[in-house]
């Protein structure tokens, strides 16, 4: 598959803004945003990964989007571009819930647990437009994303009814305890222990930049149930924790960029129940392995940067803003954005039809944070290049300073950018 034809199709609808990828071919030889854009494009011939079959998105489910954004335009007038940059990490409870009442949490939970029964094609549309217009999806963003699923797949009839319904109204809030002090990409080696006794399990341990604990009712964990670190992926068990168990602290962390969304979390002799394990005991390395693929493949590995690219963009058309080195950055983007996100649907089909595409998932992820890390720096050098740097709007401005502060992160989370290439090298048989 050439990655920029199959884009090409879907560059002609892209975003608000109606960019058009054949400006890219206008781009002078030695330009700087050639240089930092030619990864995507040239470092890795995709036609080589099988796995990304070109799949286009339901007429169905694109008809989803006239609803979607014009209830984004009511719930998020007045909201500044520099808020809603932060989008998925933006904490809104009774959005989430708005959410919910209009079916779009859970999207792809079967109806018979409050879900909407619909494909994962769908809740591509929805998550599309939440991130392009910055709505603050944080609070739901991970039970929505991947606890919900995980419930569903790995947990008991009890686990489902309890906890998806309230997912999908948006009142049961997730986040995920993998990394420890010392086990991050090393996750394997975490410490945190749950022993059994009669009441169920004793939890002991701590769970380090757990996303939105202090927000969060419960926290899908991987823990060692049984053998020691050394005895790496065996003996290790997913457990649903109920964040209000005494025994429990949290304690954010500020970032910096000054924001609290992240955590460190404490278990310190934590009781539980036996229905807190969720899946089959010992399993909690494969469980957490498919887990990853939902984690890493969605629209928000692409589009963290998308509410400042389209506050640039706004501006580039007044007369103040343009100029044609400006409209040359903007079609290089959008030819790469387009190819990107065809492959990120691409990874969607694979998960629609129930595969755990792992090694195509983490390549979407490594290409995407890639340009969402370049956007910022790219506008930023356009901005720096004008004559007079004072037309430059405030909020444009502040959108690109709190961008630029964040996105180190994007290829840290959710595994960093030299794990992915070392997973993306071995499945493809190169080490
Ligand atoms: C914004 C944000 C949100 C997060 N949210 C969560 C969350 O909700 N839940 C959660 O469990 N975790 C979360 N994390 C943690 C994240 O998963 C870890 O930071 C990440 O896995 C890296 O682990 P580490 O920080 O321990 O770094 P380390 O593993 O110590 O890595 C440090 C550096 O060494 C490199 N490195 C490590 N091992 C190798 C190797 N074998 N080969 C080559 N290079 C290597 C890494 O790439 C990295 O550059 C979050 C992180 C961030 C930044």
């Amino acid at each position: 598959m050439n990655p920029v034809a199959a884009g090409g199709k879907y560059a002609a609808d892209w975003g608000r803004n109606g960019l058009a990828a054949h400006l890219a071919r206008h781009e002078p030889p030695g330009c700087r945003c050639a240089v930092m854009l030619q990864p995507l494009s040239s470092s890795i011939d995709m036609t080589q990964l099988a796995g990304f079959e070109p799949a286009a998105l339901p007429a169905e489910d694109e008809a989803l989007r006239p609803d979607v954004r014009a209830f984004l335009t009511h719930h998020l007038a007045g909201l500044s571009a520099e808020a809603r940059a932060r989008s998925w990490s933006g904490y809104d409870p009774a959005f989430s819930r708005a959410l919910g009442a209009r079916g779009w949490l859970g999207i792809t939970l079967p109806p018979e647990y409050g879900g909407g029964g619909r494909s994962a094609y769908a809740r591509y549309v929805l998550v599309e437009e939440f991130l392009c217009a910055g709505a603050p999806v944080g609070s739901h963003w991970i039970a929505d994303r991947q606890s919900g699923p995980l419930i569903l797949k790995y947990g008991t009839e009890e686990q489902r009814r309890f906890h998806l319904p309230r997912i999908c109204r948006g009142e049961s809030f997730f986040c995920i305890g993998m990394s420890e002090p010392g086990s991050g990409s090393d996750l394997a080696s975490i410490r945190t222990r749950a022993r059994r006794n009669d009441a169920g399990w004793v939890l002991n341990g701590r769970k380090i930049w757990t996303t939105n604990a202090h927000h969060s009712h419960f926290m899908i964990a991987l823990v060692r149930t049984s053998g020691e670190p050394t005895d790496r992926h065996v003996g290790l068990s997913q457990l649903i924790i109920d964040l209000s168990r005494p025994g429990v602290t949290v304690r954010p962390i500020t970032d910096l960029t000054g924001d609290r969304h992240f955590c460190e979390v404490f278990f310190d002799d934590v009781q539980l129940g036996p229905e807190a394990l969720i899946g089959a005991e010992g399993q909690g390395w494969a469980q957490v392995t498919a887990e990853l693929a939902y984690e890493r493949s969605g629209p928000e590995r692409i589009y963290s940067s998308m509410v400042l690219f389209d506050e640039w963009l706004a501006w580039i058309r007044t007369p103040a803003g343009q100029s044609p080195g400006a409209t040359r950055l903007a079609g290089r983007i959008a030819s790469h954005l387009a190819p990107l996100r065809a492959m990120s649907i691409a990874v969607t089909a694979r998960l629609a039809a129930g595969e755990s595409p792992v090694v195509e998932a983490a390549l979407v992820k490594d290409l995407g944070t890639t340009l969402e890390q370049q956007i910022p720096a790219l506008i930023a050098d356009d901005l720096a290049s004008r004559d007079d740097p004072s037309q430059v709007p405030a909020e444009l401005l502040a959108t690109l300073a709190y961008v630029t502060r964040v996105s180190p992160s994007f290829s840290l989370r959710g595994g960093t950018r030299e794990i992915l290439r070392g997973m993306i090298a071995r499945g493809l048989g190169l080490r």
